[in-house]
């Protein structure tokens, strides 16, 4: 399956207030144009092609909800999911399953330190180093984009970035 990433969402200059489609409450042009590499709601699951609903993510962790944008896309048929960009209805990245979904939070902690002690928390400078280590295009440098192998290899390089540090 080849996922666009899209540029910025055209609804972001609508003049008018947009549809939010439910659970959410609300779509926000504002938090739409902040989205630089977009893809599409997905119509069915990245992983397997089954139906996908957008839920709030209590669904995933045991009946309470997590976070200030607490909804995920989910696929009914393999589980797998993937969190919202706050205030809109565009997903973080790929819906992955469970596995994959602990690979990136793992590696992303690590690039987040790295971030602030060595990039001085210039967000596109740190990406931008990140794309060209793993050697991959920056539009699709996300760690919502990343597939298990590229987290944990995110993840690695960056820790051993950060042992260079002290
Ligand atoms: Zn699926």
């Amino acid at each position: 399956m080849t996922i666009q990433v899209l540029g910025i969402d055209p609804r972001s200059r609508s003049k008018n207030k947009l549809q939010a489609p439910a659970p959410l409450p609300h779509v926000s042009r504002r938090a739409l144009a902040r989205v630089r590499d977009r893809i599409e709601p997905p119509k069915s699951c990245h992983c397997c092609g089954g139906p996908v609903r957008l839920s709030d993510n209590s669904v995933i962790y045991n009946g309470r909800s997590y976070g200030d944008w607490p909804f995920v896309y989910r696929c009914t048929q393999c589980q797998a999911y993937i969190g919202l960009h706050p205030d809109t209805d565009l997903p973080l990245g790929l819906m992955a399953d469970r596995a994959t979904t602990n690979a990136r939070k793992h590696s992303k902690a690590p690039f987040q330190r790295l971030l602030v002690s060595r990039f001085g928390g210039d967000r596109s400078r740190a990406y931008a180093w990140l794309a060209e280590v793993l050697g991959i295009s920056r539009s699709i440098c996300h760690f919502g984009m990343f597939t298990k192998e590229q987290a944990e290899r995110a993840g690695e390089i960056c820790r051993l970035e950060l042992g260079g540090l002290v």
